[in-house]
């Protein structure tokens, strides 16, 4: 997500493995051809960060707000996204920036929102390895996807993609706070599916560092699985990757296998 999801770290509910049935047999039979990549963001396309939120947020509402009220705005806004987060995480519902600041009961300036992304960028960089992994997908005429959880609007992280070179590298993005779900929906992966204009699942491949909301979820859906662990996300026991890996420049050589 948006390194705001990816730090939350909040506990997953349970669940049965909807993929069970399918791992195992793909090396068995002749696999689909990949027509697809679908990448986590927070966490897989950049690498993970473990951030303060309430420091944030408390440093941002004293410049704001000043000293005095600073405590109960950071902290009413602290409580507000973690139920957007547990919403998320539950009920697979996603939410926006403005959801956050309505259920804190903050209205917040122009400036304010502004330095709460400058907080967040030295979060944000892409993965030195992401534009040249991307090329050599395309060369390969597989298509390139992103399908993150986050509260942040798309043109924040089309900001992102096109500072750090990628974004002409991406056929397709989806965002939660567009979509009003959150991974591990099905409906989050169907709609990364029409993103990159691929109708298969069982032909798309997705990447994502959480085993719950990437791996289990796009399980659900068909399609195959790529970890990144960081150590650093809940760990999930009902899901087991396609395949693991540790950078992403280890991807294509998993992908060729395929
Ligand atoms: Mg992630």
């Amino acid at each position: 997500m948006s390194g705001a999801v990816e730090a939350a770290g909040a506990a997953y509910g349970g669940g049965g493995f909807i993929g069970s049935a399918r791992r195992g047999c793909c090396h068995k039979l002749r696999p689909v051809a990949v027509q697809a990549v679908i990448f986590d963001w927070g966490g897989t396309l950049t690498p993970w960060h473990t951030v303060d939120h309430e420091a944030m947020w408390s440093a941002l509402c004293t410049s704001h707000f000043g000293e005095l009220a600073s405590a109960s705005l950071a902290a009413a806004i602290v409580a507000a996204e973690a139920e957007l987060w547990q919403a998320a995480n539950q009920q697979h519902r996603g939410a926006t920036l403005a959801d956050l600041f309505a259920r804190a009961g903050v209205t917040p300036a122009e400036a304010f929102v502004a330095d709460y992304f400058a907080a967040w960028e030295p979060h944000t960089f892409t993965d030195p390895g992401a534009a040249g992994l991307l090329r050599e997908l395309r060369a390969r005429q597989i298509r390139v996807g992103v399908l993150s959880n986050t509260l942040w609007p798309r043109d924040r992280h089309e900001q992102i993609f096109v500072r750090d070179g990628i974004l002409d590298l991406i056929d397709g993005a989806v965002y939660s706070s567009e979509l009003g779900v959150t991974k591990p929906h099905q409906e989050a992966f169907r709609a990364a599916m029409a993103a990159v204009g691929v109708t298969n699942p069982a032909a798309c491949v997705f990447v994502g560092d959480r085993l719950y909301d990437d791996i289990y979820g796009a399980q659900g859906v068909g399609m195959r699985t790529v970890h990144i662990p960081n150590g650093v996300v809940p760990h999930f026991s009902g899901a087991t990757p396609d395949a693991v890996i540790h950078t992403l420049a280890e991807l294509t050589e998993v992908i060729d296998t395929w």
